[in-house]
């Protein structure tokens, strides 16, 4: 005989195991930084783990002494206290709430699913299996809205955003809370237990989940865009001191080309009577070299001015300062020391 407790508790931490991996290749497709991601994993994990334990249960002397080790983790538990957690973690960095729910979706949904293969397992009921099922099915369509329709995905948010086109972040997160607590209720109502509290109190609470994501959808639909934490925009006043940096700058260039023209003996020469004399052997070869010399600056020049023209263009278009790799906003401070950079610093150093 396998013992069943040691099914539930194997599949229990495959099912943290494997939601860590996918909230960490989302967040870090993302652009962030993996330090950040491990950080409030680790927060996540044990605000989930005290919920779990602490959470809608009668709390009393016996129950730390005795039980708290033996009993087991209340699933709505695992998600309120993880909830709570995540929240202080999202005030703490912060994050657009928003946009770490998208990033936290698939994770959810995939962490519940083989939570209930673990009840499968253990006690063989079909609920459990149609659980599993209908959270696999979750996971799979949150994956096909990110990939198919591009939604939660940060380098679209930014060049829709940039572009003052309406985007409306929290769909992936919404669609989770909307299908995981229709998920439970319909378990719920396949199990009726009127006499027991824990019953009435499960059922509460999916039912005020799935209210709560219904106002929170109607609330961010009405906003016709944004209304978000203004991480992607500059200022009106920024982005002018950077485009009168950048016109200063080409003007000095036109200048400079010209003066260069200037000092070029071959276009002396040519100047003087429309042909280029021939000196004699020692002049001319130092003629060449400064020729050459000045040809070269000139190229230097020439690529600047390109870069401040895409520049130029980009703030009109509205997408100036994202990076062109991980599409996050790049830090001011590099900007205003490096107003043509289309990298962040991250990106530039990898
Ligand atoms: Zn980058």
């Amino acid at each position: 005989m396998i013992d069943t407790n040691y099914v539930t508790l194997v599949f229990t931490v495959f099912a943290f195991v494997l939601f860590a991996f996918v909230y960490w290749r989302d967040s870090t497709n993302e652009g962030f930084g993996s330090d950040q991601i491990l950080d409030s994993f680790v927060i996540i994990l044990l605000g989930g783990l005290i919920g779990g334990k602490l959470l809608f249960r009668e709390l009393n002397f016996d129950y730390f002494r005795y039980q708290i080790i033996t009993a087991p983790f209340i699933l709505e538990g695992i998600l309120v206290g993880g909830g709570i957690a995540g929240y202080i973690e999202i005030k703490r960095h912060k994050w657009s709430a928003w946009k770490i729910g998208d990033m936290l979706a698939p994770a959810l949904a995939i962490f519940q699913a083989v939570l209930f293969l673990g009840f499968w397992f253990r006690a063989a009921q079909l609920s459990s299996f149609l659980i599993f099922v209908a959270f696999l099915f979750l996971y799979l369509f949150i994956r096909a809205l990110k990939k198919y329709r591009q939604l939660g995905s940060s380098i679209d948010f930014f060049l829709r955003k940039r572009r003052n086109m309406s985007v409306i972040s929290g769909i992936l997160f919404n669609v989770y809370l909307t299908g995981s607590s229709l998920i439970a209720i319909l378990f719920l109502l396949s199990h009726i237990n009127r006499n027991s509290i824990f019953w009435w109190f499960q059922l509460t609470f999916y039912f005020s989940i799935l209210f709560a994501s219904y106002i929170l959808m109607r609330r961010r639909l009405n906003k016709q865009g944004v209304k978000m934490n203004p991480v992607g925009t500059f200022t009106m006043s920024f982005l002018s001191k950077i485009k009168n940096r950048l016109l200063r700058r080409k003007k000095e260039i036109k200048s400079e080309e010209k003066r260069i023209e200037q000092e070029d003996p071959f276009m002396q020469e040519y100047k003087t009577d429309g042909f280029r004399n021939l000196d004699d052997l020692g002049e001319e070869a130092a003629d060449f070299t400064d020729h050459e010399n000045l040809e070269a600056k000139k190229d230097v020049l020439e690529i600047e001015e390109e870069e401040i023209e895409e520049t130029l263009e980009d703030i009109k278009k509205g997408t100036y300062g994202i990076c062109e790799v991980c599409g996050k906003q790049i830090d001011k401070r590099r900007l205003e020391v490096y107003p043509t950079a289309t990298t962040c610093i991250e990106c530039a150093n990898k």
